[in-house]
């Protein structure tokens, strides 16, 4: 069983425009070659002709069981009516979790304006993830997106399940240690290669994930996640074979986690 916890669908390489439809067939198509079971979807924190919204990424997935929407949201432009989406969605569960974009956007975690949005998270029992590390665009401010923030926020929330996305990378360090002492905070390990990992960055980031789980112990809080379409699938699930640890702890990684943070009954798969 696989269950990819880190998606998207949109159309990152602008020039080609690639219906919604499209989009969500390559995505299966991809699960299915590389035997992934599951796969969330998140959507972005911006909305035009290149990122669906969340009501469009909801309406597209609906009949399709193997996939899940996480709702992006944005810091900067939330408005009432968001919010009261957002709220029918949690309520009559079509929606898996919240993903926020600090560092794409000027703001750290436990800022009180998203106050109403995580009370909202913790009433509907959803986790909140977190775009962590490095920002692919130039563009982003990377002292937003710093692991090390995500403290806070985990500290006044205690009932927030919350996911670090990227492990933080290349703050790697810092990440272990927010989930080593929070027991609220997981880590996603997805978008740490754009395309394939290179012989060389996968022995690299081989040391890092087993080192992190050496200090933070049992991976009860990691979980599998790709961020295709930036990376890919197969040289993924090749990483994760590469990692010396006991079946039993990879199968955590790989699902067992997913399943119970996200509430993904895989009695259907
Ligand atoms: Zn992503």
């Amino acid at each position: 069983m696989i269950i990819d916890v880190h998606t998207h669908i949109n159309n990152y390489h602008e020039e080609r425009v690639v219906s919604l439809e499209d989009c969500l067939n390559r995505l299966t198509g991809t699960m299915q070659d590389n035997h992934v079971d599951y796969a969330l979807v998140l959507s972005s924190y911006k909305v035009n002709e290149h990122r669906p919204s969340t009501k469009q990424v909801v309406e597209a997935i609906s009949g399709r069981d193997n996939l899940g929407v996480v709702a992006g949201i944005s810091y900067l432009h939330y408005n009432h009516r968001d919010l009261r989406e957002i709220g029918e969605y949690l309520e009559s569960g079509l929606i898996k979790g919240l993903k926020f974009y600090p560092g794409y956007e000027p703001f750290y975690p436990n800022d009180i304006r998203l106050k109403i949005v995580y009370d909202m998270a913790i009433e509907y029992d959803v986790p909140v993830m977190f775009h962590s590390g490095d920002t692919y665009a130039p563009t982003g401010k990377i002292k937003f997106s710093h692991p090390i923030h995500i403290d806070d926020l985990a500290v006044d929330y205690p009932d927030l399940k919350i996911v670090i996305c990227h492990v933080g990378n290349p703050w790697i360090k810092d990440c272990m240690e927010v989930v080593y002492k929070n027991k609220n905070v997981h880590a996603d390990i997805s978008g740490l290669v754009l395309g394939d990992f290179s012989d060389k960055f996968e022995r690299y980031m081989k040391k890092e994930i087993e080192e992190m789980i050496t200090y933070a112990g049992d991976p009860k809080y990691l979980l599998y996640g790709t961020d295709w379409p930036i990376s890919n699938m197969r040289s993924y699930l090749n990483f994760m074979g590469q990692l010396d640890l006991p079946h039993e702890k990879k199968e955590l990684i790989l699902w067992k986690n997913a399943s119970e943070l996200f509430k993904i009954d895989t009695s259907k798969f």
